[in-house]
């Protein structure tokens, strides 16, 4: 017996100098962040919104009671005050761009655009980001209309309500790459603030890992009559907007139409979702956003940041960008009594467990590059990441009509990998890289083959 004990001993030992041992298969960190979650202080924090009377991006400034100037000044001292409670973890700012008469017809006069940021400052990449957004602004059916009474309570308050939420329970922990709690602004007039952040997000060089961009997450009532409060969906573009024509070649001979950037963004949320959040399904859709319409994730996407779009599942025509009226017998209006609150703080714990996952998770493998024709085997190959929270790799892989991917494998810090007998034609194939936690980085769909020898 202590012969065969010993042989074991040996045969493990041998086998774990070739692989790294795997990692957990889950982080109990996220279930904490999830409970963490407060329906009620995000209910407390909406009905503040709603408070400001309007938030509409032409509307008052000046007061400390109405339009938009109190909503984002509020916004700002809400940040800071969680920042104070976490030893001034935050780095709290505005964040702003100007609309010049003329340029927009939603913007007759010349306004100022002001975003409000909270940055969670990365302790080893501070220059790699992910962004959680929602938006400070509200209509009603004039877009014009910076004077009625705009609630705005489910279209953005509970958005913005989720980002400060978010702020609040990951101020406990520290991350080695930054997070941005974001308050974005002249959303309804034609995505501004967005545009000004994301321009300016290139220009300063950021590494951006993803935008989870929250826009109406608190409405269960559907026109649709149903009644839900266990689905979300997750937009994402299918491949950047200026993705190269080689790109469109490389799609067309070897696959990734459905591979994008911000389409793997979404598997992440998707898969973060099915991983820790009871009672809740991520429902991705393959489309930048609804049938026509726009949010605040797509002028990071114009810019080739990847980026995704999080919401209810069953909307409410009747309750968006709507003058509060009863016509018909039907009340309209975007009123407080249309959102969830229970419902928007589970949206908000997704959102906070893929910021975590994320900010732990080491960088993506670079340089992922694919060979195996013919052969009885797939081969992945791709550059060793230069991270100290590397632990190893996944190499992940799905049937071609597969949304989600179905099957993975632990390699270690193998780099050059040989998927035995699983033939490349019949599926799609990534690698994630992964800490020692088991958080996970995005997947890398590859773009380059295995050069012949
Ligand atoms: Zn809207």
């Amino acid at each position: 017996m202590p012969k065969l004990l010993s042989l074991i001993i040996s045969l493990t030992f041998g086998l774990t100098s070739i692989i790294a041992q795997s990692p957990p298969q889950s982080d109990s960190r996220m279930y904490d962040i999830i409970d963490a979650v407060s329906a009620e202080r995000i209910q407390g924090d909406i009905e503040k919104l709603v408070s400001f009377g309007t938030r509409h991006t032409l509307s008052d400034t000046v007061s400390n009671e109405r339009g938009i100037g109190a909503a984002r000044r509020w916004i700002k001292s809400e940040f800071e005050s969680i920042s104070e409670s976490c030893d001034n973890c935050l780095e709290v700012k505005y964040h702003k761009g100007l609309v010049k008469e003329g340029e927009s017809r939603r913007i007759p006069t010349e306004t100022w655009i002001v975003n409000v940021l909270a940055i969670k400052r990365g302790s080893q990449f501070p220059n790699r980001y992910i962004i959680m957004s929602g938006d400070i602004d509200s209509r009603v059916s004039n877009p014009l209309d910076g004077e009625s009474d705009s609630p705005g309570a489910n279209d953005n308050a509970s958005g913005m309500a989720g980002v400060i939420e978010a702020a609040r329970v990951l101020s406990k922990y520290d991350f080695p790459c930054s997070i941005i709690f974001a308050g974005l602004s002249g959303e309804e007039q034609g995505l501004f603030g967005g545009k000004f952040l994301a321009a300016d997000a290139k220009d300063a060089g950021w590494d951006i890992i993803g935008v989870l961009n929250n826009d109406m997450i608190g409405n269960i009532h559907g026109i649709d009559g149903v009644i839900d409060n266990t689905s979300f969906r997750i937009f994402s573009e299918p491949m950047p907007p200026n993705s190269s024509e080689q790109a469109l070649i490389w799609n067309r001979f070897y696959g990734g139409e459905t591979d994008g950037p911000s389409r793997q963004l979404a598997r992440y949320v998707d898969k973060m979702t099915s991983q820790y959040c009871t009672n809740l399904k991520g429902t991705m859709i393959y489309r930048l956003d609804r049938f026509g319409r726009g949010g605040h994730h797509r002028p990071f996407n114009d810019e080739g940041f990847p980026g995704i779009r999080i919401m209810e599942t069953h909307e409410n025509y009747t309750m968006q960008h709507q003058d509060i009226r009863t016509e018909n017998g039907i009340a309209y209006g975007d009123v407080i009594e249309g959102v969830d609150f229970d419902y928007a703080a589970k949206l908000t714990g997704v959102n906070a467990i893929c910021l975590a996952g994320l900010a732990w998770a080491p960088k993506q493998p670079a340089f992922v590059m694919i060979g195996g024709a013919v052969k009885p085997s797939t081969k992945l190959k791709w550059d060793p990441v230069d991270d100290e929270n590397i632990h190893g790799y996944k190499v992940y892989w799905r049937n071609t009509t597969s949304p989600q991917w179905e099957f993975s494998k632990w390699v270690g810090k193998n780099t050059d990998v040989t998927l035995k007998n699983i033939i490349i034609d019949n599926y799609l194939f990534g690698v994630a890289s992964v800490n020692s936690q088991g958080n996970e980085s995005v997947v890398v769909y590859p773009k380059t083959l295995i050069p012949r020898r």
